[in-house]
């Protein structure tokens, strides 16, 4: 089995799904007692949040960088960016390292074709929805082509991601917000819906709604663990 390093920590209530979701995964495949082999470099993430709204992009490449690098010293054979926000600064970390990153966008690409979706809507952060690293390697890479929220909808998704399910707090009234930005994308003409950001799936899942959701804590999980044992 090969080793699986998860940079987490961003946010720690994400990283948890993480580490059980590969564990069960293995455990799928293999039976018996058996589990992941993993590392994990777990941050602080109140200096890299406040890198983020800074603005602060080569920093943060640097710091993920060298927590990538102790991670393959230590023996990992892949890394996991266990957040889809910093996949923004992936192809800067991938210079500095010589095991591949597994690319949280690349897992849910497979997934969408699996399904025959071409149109997608897409919640996460608002680094993630409105900038281009995410969206334009859908779209270039994968040819899907991606919906966003209107302005104040993804400014209430990025207040719910940060000032609520990073500190681990699931409100009603914000689970009822996302269901109707979701319900919207999906009449707008999404075929299904990225959670693109890896604490949604504490918020909302696949049985609030008929809309096929895909869930990028458990799409990137599964695409570790198959890497893992292949
Ligand atoms: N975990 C989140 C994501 O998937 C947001 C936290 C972060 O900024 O890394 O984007």
């Amino acid at each position: 089995m090969k080793k699986i390093g998860i940079i987490g920590g961003m946010s720690w209530q994400s990283t948890q799904t993480y580490y059980k979701a590969i564990n069960e995964g293995v455990n799928d495949h293999l039976g018996g007692l058996h589990s992941a082999e993993l590392l994990m470099y777990s941050v602080d993430f109140a200096p890299i949040e406040q890198l983020q709204h800074n603005h602060q992009w080569p920093q943060l490449a640097n710091k993920l960088s060298h927590a990538a690098q102790s991670l393959e010293r230590a023996g990992a054979d892949c890394i996991v960016i266990a957040t889809n926000t910093m996949h923004k600064v992936a192809d800067v970390m991938q210079e500095n390292i010589s095991i591949p990153i597994i690319h949280i966008a690349d897992a849910v690409a497979v997934k969408l074709k699996q399904k025959g979706i071409d149109t997608v809507g897409l919640l996460g952060t608002a680094f993630t929805m409105e900038q281009d690293f995410y969206r334009q390697r859908l779209q270039d890479k994968h040819g899907i082509k991606v919906l966003i929220p209107d302005a104040p909808h993804r400014t209430c998704i990025h207040e719910v991601i940060y000032k609520e399910l990073c500190h681990g707090h699931v409100y009603p009234d914000s689970h009822l917000a996302f269901m109707r930005i979701i319900n919207e994308l999906h009449f707008s003409g999404a075929q299904g819906i990225i959670l693109g950001c890896t604490e949604i799936g504490l918020l909302v899942s696949q049985s609030d709604t008929d809309i096929a959701l895909f869930d990028t804590t458990f799409i990137h999980a599964q695409a570790a663990v198959e890497f893992a044992l292949s």
